[in-house]
């Protein structure tokens, strides 16, 4: 029986007598088949599972995506009760952010680029929600979606930097069979862009392809990943990287661990992606 928590002293009291050890998965809700992986990677390797459902106000750069983000928690219950969710928190903003709330958790380089850049505030917003989640909880782990590659990159930061013990887990990326990575937003595409979508993945496979065959110029992926784009007059490109995969620093030249990523607009619904090009896949 999954059950639902809704303030700060009602998850304090549900995970005291938690056995440990915690896995957490923070998600936004409108839950999906990415969301359940990462309740099973915590279901299989911890004691209890805590997924927590906010949709985050102070990371969202754009006022109309906040509004517009999709919202069902009788929904997103059902699916934690079939995953076997043991404890939900979903609280309300004032709950996350009390009254004389004045605190914003900031990164550095990694937060810079790709997201960063195009997003202003967004990292900001999530790391300073993850920072305080990660308190209240107190897990032993905490489960992300690559397909947020940079987001995993600057938790993990601020994990290690504030010295806050979760042990951050990365989950490989969940795709439909045409190989679109799964989110919350898709719900927003229209058919013909939801037919167009799955370019996104095309993209970074021709990258990642070419690297393989041993392409090393970081320039001529990118131009891989634009014509692969460019035949689909439905996306609308916000940026296309192969970015140094520890750093996420733009590379010249692949010689090492690089992540291949995108930001893709259709319409109004703006989807990310990314393949990592790493000896070791
Ligand atoms: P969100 O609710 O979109 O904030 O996502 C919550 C968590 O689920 C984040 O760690 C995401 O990276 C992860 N996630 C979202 N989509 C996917 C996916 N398609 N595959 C794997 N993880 C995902």
């Amino acid at each position: 029986m999954t059950r639902v928590v809704r303030t700060r002293a009602g998850l304090r009291d549900a995970l005291a007598a938690a056995p440990r050890p915690v896995g957490l998965v923070p998600t936004m809700g409108w839950l999906h088949d990415g969301h359940r992986a990462l309740m099973r990677r915590a279901h299989d390797a911890d004691a209890t599972t805590v997924v927590t459902i906010f949709v985050n106000p102070r990371q969202f750069n754009v006022a109309d995506d906040f509004a517009k983000y999709p919202r069902s928690e009788a929904r997103d219950l059902e699916i934690c009760e079939s995953e076997g969710v043991d404890l939900v928190f979903a609280p309300d903003p004032d709950e996350v952010y009390p009254l004389g709330f004045d605190t914003v958790v900031s990164l550095g380089a990694v937060a810079r680029p790709l997201e960063g850049a195009a997003r202003p505030g967004h990292f900001d917003g999530v790391a300073t929600v993850v920072a305080i989640l990660f308190n209240l909880v107190g897990a032993d782990r905490a489960y992300f979606g690559q397909k947020d590659a940079q987001q995993v990159m600057v938790i993990r930061q601020m994990a290690r930097d504030l010295a806050i013990p979760t042990e951050v887990v990365a989950c490989p990326t969940i795709r439909e069979a045409d190989g679109l990575a799964l989110s919350s937003r898709n719900v927003h595409l229209g058919e013909a862009e939801r037919a167009a979508a799955p370019v996104l993945h095309r993209a970074l496979l021709a990258a990642r392809d070419r690297w393989v065959a041993g392409e090393r110029s970081a320039e001529a992926l990118r131009a891989i990943m634009r014509a692969e784009l460019a035949v689909e007059p439905l996306a609308e490109v916000d940026y296309v990287a192969v970015a140094d995969g520890r750093t996420l620093a733009e590379l010249d030249r692949v010689d090492g661990p690089a992540l291949a990523s995108l930001a893709v607009r259709f319409g109004s619904t703006r989807l990310i992606d990314n393949e990592p090009l790493d000896a070791s896949d």
